[in-house]
């Protein structure tokens, strides 16, 4: 049966980085978005939705704010019991927190537990889809995909590969990698709303040998993406140099073993020269931003406003567990205040955009997620735009929509999301 979801809503018409904000939002102050059999079949005025579907099921949502749901561009579903662990950067924090909890993976009770605790945390948060790494083990990647299909979720994600610089029991070889995630591949690959990808955890757990087999493998399923890391903090791209003599910088790893393209997906890219931004750009490769993760871990100030200005797709991300909410909107304020210690004030709808159509893009299903537009799949996040005592008081000095959204944005956490619907029906 149909479905109208009355409230404030907001839908994109254009690129706010590129159009002028007021052409690119189309903000209703009392919206509908019509839901059937999971698609979005509506949007616009409530009175002229509601009159010319008389039989439609309503659900008021108030002054509450329509809008679609959000995409995580790149999580580690792995490290959700680790989140917020103390005192370490990146190669330091992955052999205190990270390795020894991604052992446990191959315990599929294990798995299945978090795998829950991981989904159930996203929805609460309005996360409707996520790039997820997932570990080593193939169990790991089952009790993923499990638990996302049986809540009809669109997620994607896949087995890490690790061959080197990694304990005995989180190592694969480049033979078992690439047969494994293959399987896995076969297995889960564009069932229901699931998608693979091929994940290298990044260069210097992979040995040559690993990273040629996985861009074999990717040259094989070339419309599966494939994930993995970039230049995040500079102990790691000085370690690169070094694994790696004869390559001239970090990306030119991942580009000599044709791991670079539409469809790959590189977290953080915080530090990249001139030529990695060109290489990256003319390859088509997607970035994935990582605010609170850059800010916890201490990695640096990714550079959100070029890579916008060279149209490269660029999405949001947790990076759960060393980003440190599993709040798209903290994740949002995260990102506005990387772009304030950059000088860049980036605009709500800016935020927004990366949040949503944005992550789309980077993970190339923006045509079917992303934006509150007729055709779309009906992944919605309600939001409450006044969700608590300090936020409220703020809205009522706003004078426009602008002020009204984002102290929620800045201020606003799970408490802020009042319904999800995935796949158009309500969650919980
Ligand atoms: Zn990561």
């Amino acid at each position: 049966m149909a479905q109208l979801l009355l409230g404030q809503t907001l839908s994109f018409t254009a690129n706010p980085w590129h159009a002028p904000i007021a052409d690119a939002v189309n903000h209703e102050r009392r919206g509908a978005v019509l839901v059937e059999n999971g698609y979005i079949r509506a949007v616009g005025n409530a009175d002229d939705l509601r009159a010319k579907h008389p039989d439609a099921k309503v659900t008021d949502h108030g002054d509450s704010l329509i809008m679609a749901g959000f995409i995580d561009a790149h999580a580690h579903y792995s490290q959700t019991a680790i989140i917020a662990s103390w005192g370490k950067r990146l190669i330091d924090w992955l052999n205190t927190y990270t390795f020894p909890e991604e052992t446990r993976f191959a315990d599929r009770e294990y798995a299945d537990q978090v795998a829950k605790t991981y989904l159930d945390l996203n929805l609460s948060n309005g996360i409707t889809t996520a790039c997820a790494y997932c570990t080593i083990h193939p169990e790991s990647v089952d009790a993923y995909f499990e638990a996302a299909q049986k809540r009809g979720l669109r997620m994607l994600g896949g087995k890490v590969m690790m061959d080197r610089n990694a304990p005995d029991e989180l190592r694969d070889t480049a033979q078992s990698g690439y047969d494994d995630s293959k399987a896995l591949l076969r297995k889960w690959h564009n069932v229901d709303r699931l998608s693979y990808v091929i994940t290298p955890r990044f260069a210097p757990t992979s040995t040559e040998t690993q990273l040629e087999a996985t861009g074999a493998l990717w040259a094989e399923f070339p419309d599966c993406l494939m994930q993995t890391h970039l230049s995040e903090q500079a102990e790691e791209i000085a370690w690169v140099q070094d694994l790696f003599p004869d390559q001239q910088d970090y990306l030119a790893v991942y580009e000599h073993f044709g791991l670079t393209g539409p469809g790959a997906v590189l977290g953080h890219s915080i530090y990249l020269s001139d030529r990695e931004w060109d290489a990256v750009k003319a390859s088509g490769s997607s970035l994935a931003h990582c605010p609170t993760s850059n800010a916890f871990i201490g990695s640096g100030l990714f550079n959100a406003k070029r890579a916008h200005e060279m149209h490269i797709p660029t999405g949001l991300a947790t990076d759960i567990g060393g980003g440190s909410s599993f709040s798209m909107l903290r994740t949002m304020a995260s990102a506005y205040e990387i772009g304030q210690l950059r000088g860049d004030a980036l605009h709500p709808a800016q935020l927004l955009w990366m949040a949503t159509q944005g992550s789309a893009d980077a993970l190339l299903v923006g045509n079917k997620i992303g934006n509150l537009v007729v055709g779309r799949e009906g992944d919605i996040v309600v939001i409450n735009l006044a969700s608590t005592p300090v936020i409220e008081q703020r809205v009522a000095r706003a004078e426009n929509f602008w002020e009204v959204v984002f102290p929620t944005i800045m201020l606003g956490d799970d408490r802020a999301i009042e319904a999800v619907y995935v796949n158009g029906q309500p969650v919980g």
